[in-house]
This record gives structure tokens, sequence and C-alpha cells, in this order.
């Protein structure tokens, strides 16, 4: 049996221990949270659908020599990764002004930026996930300057790849949350899940929101959009 101890449970995965000591397995949840869990929700099959979301980004990403935990896709919501430890940032990427930014600058959504932004926050949900600045981080211990300088690039290069994919189907990538750990050869590798619970994609046309916005904002057609997102990621990858 691949699957062994349940090793943690978050609020959109469970991660398991497995047979080799260098791998996870995590099983995507089909549950939706927002508002650091304060809002709770969920539709069935949501887990699947993230898995399989993040398994063609993953792809992709491989396609354009980003490294990341990535190994293979289980059936329905399950993935095996490399075990990491994961550098306790999210690191954010935006292209255009939305959610917490447009807020903290009181500006509207939708405004390009002049040129795309990388973010820290410090992962820790009894703190709500709070901004970081650079030197913060370093004075903390939690990277070094170089370490920092790395994830920019690494969060810059992924952006570029993710914005051109998305762009080919029809989809505008306005920001995504990231997070990074090291595995045991001690590389610095992209962790955990892209999928539209911790991105944002407007479609192009209309500008519709097609992400976890949907769930945050109660607009509706949260797994439709999902679905859609996949669809047109299984159209748009297979070209
Ligand atoms: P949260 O912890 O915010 O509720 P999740 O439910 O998505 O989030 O839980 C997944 C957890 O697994 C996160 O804490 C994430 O940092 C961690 N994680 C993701 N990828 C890896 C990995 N390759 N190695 C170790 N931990 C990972
Ligand atoms: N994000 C995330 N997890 C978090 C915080 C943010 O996945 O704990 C994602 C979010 O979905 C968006 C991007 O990171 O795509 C930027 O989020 P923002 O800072 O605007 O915060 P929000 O308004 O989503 O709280």
């Amino acid at each position: 049996m691949l699957k062994k101890e349940l090793l943690y449970e978050g609020k959109a995965k469970k991660i398991f221990k497995t047979e080799n000591d260098l791998e996870l397995l995590m099983e995507y949840k089909d549950s939706l949270t927002a508002f650091n869990a304060l809002k709770k929700g969920e539709f069935a099959g949501k887990g699947a659908l993230n898995c399989k979301i993040s398994t063609l980004i993953f792809e992709t990403l491989s396609k354009n020599q980003v490294k990341h935990h990535w190994l293979k896709t289980l059936e329905g919501n399950q993935m095996l990764v490399q075990k990491t430890t994961i550098i306790p940032l999210e690191v954010v990427v935006r292209n255009v002004i939305a959610g917490s930014l447009a807020k903290k600058l009181g500006r509207k959504e939708g405004e390009t930026l002049v040129q795309p932004l990388v973010e820290f926050y410090y992962k820790d949900d009894a703190l709500a996930d709070p901004f970081v600045s650079d030197d913060q981080i370093v004075a903390m211990g939690w990277a070094d300057l170089a370490t920092l300088e790395h994830l920019k690039k690494e969060a810059g290069k992924i952006n570029q790849v993710l914005k051109s994919m998305f762009e080919k189907i029809g989809l505008k990538l306005v920001d995504f949350k990231t997070e990074f750990g090291r595995n045991a050869k001690q590389e610095i590798i992209l962790a955990d899940e892209i999928s539209p619970d911790c991105m944002r994609l407007w479609d192009l046309e209309t500008n519709k929101k097609m992400d976890k916005d949907r769930f945050r904002q109660d607009l509706g057609e949260v797994e439709e959009s999902y679905q859609e997102v996949y669809q047109r990621l299984q159209k748009g990858t297979q070209i």
C-alpha cells in the first residue's frame, strides 16, 4: 500500500507518508475556504478537479525547465510529490491589481501593473499570513537574501510560463500564490499546488472571474468555472 499514515491535514489537502521516505502523497480535498477559513464551502469533485488542473500546470512547467515537486498523478484526487521542507513564505506574483493590493492601495481591480510584482507573506494562519519585507525575512532567519533573489527569479519565470499558457486559452493571469521547499538534495523547488484556489484568472474577452473569487464574493457558478478552466487547459495543452 502506497499511502501510509496521515502527516498533516490542511484547509485544502491531506498529506500522507508513503513507502518511500523521499516522497509524499498529496490528497486534494473538496472543501473551499476563504478569509483565513472564516468562510467555508465545498463541492463534490473539487479536489479531483484541482488535482487535474495542477497536474496540467506542473507538466507545462516541466516543459519549461521549472523545478517542482510533482512526480506523478494517481487516480482521482491524489498526486505523488517530492518531500520538501517548506520555506515558510507565500510567494505571491501579481500582473494586475486585485484583491488585497487593490484594497491596500485604494485602487480599482483591473489595472495592469507597470511590471510584475513578487511579494512575500509569512505563512502563519494564526497571524493571517502577514506581508513581510525582505529585511524582516532575513532578520527572522526564514531565508537569506540570496534565497529571496532566487525565489523572485523562479516566481518571475513561472509567471511568464503561466501567463502565456493562460493567454493561449483566453484567460488573463491576474495573480497567484506559490510555495517553495528544499528537497533532500537541498534544491529549492516549487511545491504545493497551482489551481484556481490560489490564483486569479479572468476571461480575456468578458473579464469574468474564473477562480476562487467566485466563492469569496458569492458570484455563483464556482464549480462551472473550475470545470471550464480545466477543460480549456486540457484542450490548450494538447495542441
Ligand atoms: P494549509 O496548510 O494552508 O491549510 P493545504 O491544505 O493546501 O494548506 O495543506 C498542504 C500543506 O502541505 C501546506 O502546509 C504546504 O505547505 C504543504 N506542502 C505542499 N507541498 C509540500 C511538499 N512537497 N513537501 C512538504 N510539504 C508540502
Ligand atoms: N492567495 C492564496 N492563499 C492565501 C492568500 C492569497 O492562494 O493565503 C492567492 C489568492 O488567491 C490570489 C493571490 O494569492 O490569487 C493574491 O491574493 P491577495 O493578496 O490579493 O489576497 P486575497 O484578496 O486573496 O485575500
